[in-house]
């Protein structure tokens, strides 16, 4: 390497940061089984449905179940939930591929400068690919894979973002500069759903043993998912125990 080529190659970066996790919040929601209910009720009741809620719980459980069963889905779209995701870019990716019922708001590398936080696979991440596309298994690694993909994500984590740094110290607009930083890097976002999108992406993007038809979804954007799940959960839960008896199709 001439010293012209040490120039242009900056020093690693060591202040990169990895997570091998992903940070999800419920930041705000108007989102309840009674909200399913008076929906679907204004049908034969009118502007009495609300009065009906607490009336008989039990009827209540079977009008979501039949709902859910029949895909009579608009009922479950009278709900918001707002979250906070922080999550690697290839996570996000995957994630706008989901369109309807959703809204989002991202990070700007534009307008600010990214940090260097990154994603590192922990050791219960499976790392090995056998069999063909749609019907592959993940296996386990080896420690000597762990520890070979743990090295060079470091290395090239540090040095992606050293280029960021030596682009930026040198008047390089941010938006220009972020192309060299890798899909590894976090980014965060506010994502609005409702119960039935919300639905629609966990039957895509979790695996379950009771899901009718079944998904292989990334692993990353399946830890979004269950945590988001969690939170709908509580808040919905005859919604949600009404999903799963259903096989997780979204209504
Ligand atoms: C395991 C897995 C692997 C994947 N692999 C790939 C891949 O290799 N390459 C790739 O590009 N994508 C891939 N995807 C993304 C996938 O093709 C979908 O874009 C993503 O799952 C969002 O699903 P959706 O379109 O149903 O959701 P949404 O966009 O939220 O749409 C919800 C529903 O609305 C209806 N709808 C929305 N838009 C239209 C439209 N334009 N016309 C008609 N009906 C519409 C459909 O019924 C749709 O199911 C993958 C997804 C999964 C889960």
């Amino acid at each position: 390497m001439t010293a012209a080529d040490h120039d242009r190659n900056p020093t690693p970066h060591s202040d990169v940061e990895t997570r091998s996790d992903v940070t999800v919040e419920l930041v705000k929601s108007s989102a309840s089984d009674a909200d399913v209910l008076f929906a679907a009720r204004v049908s034969t009741l009118g502007e009495h449905s609300l009065d009906e809620l607490r009336k008989d719980p039990e009827r209540s459980k079977g009008l979501i179940n039949y709902l859910m069963r029949d895909r009579h889905g608009s009922p479950f779209e009278h709900n918001s939930m707002t979250f906070f995701v922080s999550a690697p870019i290839f996570v996000f990716r995957e994630f706008m591929r989901h369109r309807v019922g959703w809204s989002y708001n991202e990070e700007s590398g534009r307008y600010r400068e990214l940090q260097p936080v990154f994603y590192t696979p922990d050791a219960s991440r499976k790392l090995v690919q056998e069999g063909r596309p749609g019907k592959y298994v993940f296996v386990e690694g080896t420690p000597s894979q762990h520890a070979t993909v743990r090295d060079v994500l470091s290395d090239s984590y540090q040095q992606a973002y050293a280029a960021y740094q030596k682009l930026l110290a040198e008047g390089v607009a941010r938006e220009v500069a972020r192309a060299v930083l890798p899909v590894g890097l976090f980014s965060s976002m506010y994502a609005t759903c409702n119960a039935r999108s919300l639905m629609h992406f966990l039957g895509l993007r979790t695996q379950h043993e009771l899901a009718k038809v079944p998904s292989f979804p990334q692993r990353e954007i399946e830890m979004v998912g269950e945590k988001m799940e969690a939170e709908w959960a509580r808040l919905m839960p005859l919604t949600h125990a009404a999903f799963n008896a259903n096989g997780r199709v979204a209504p």
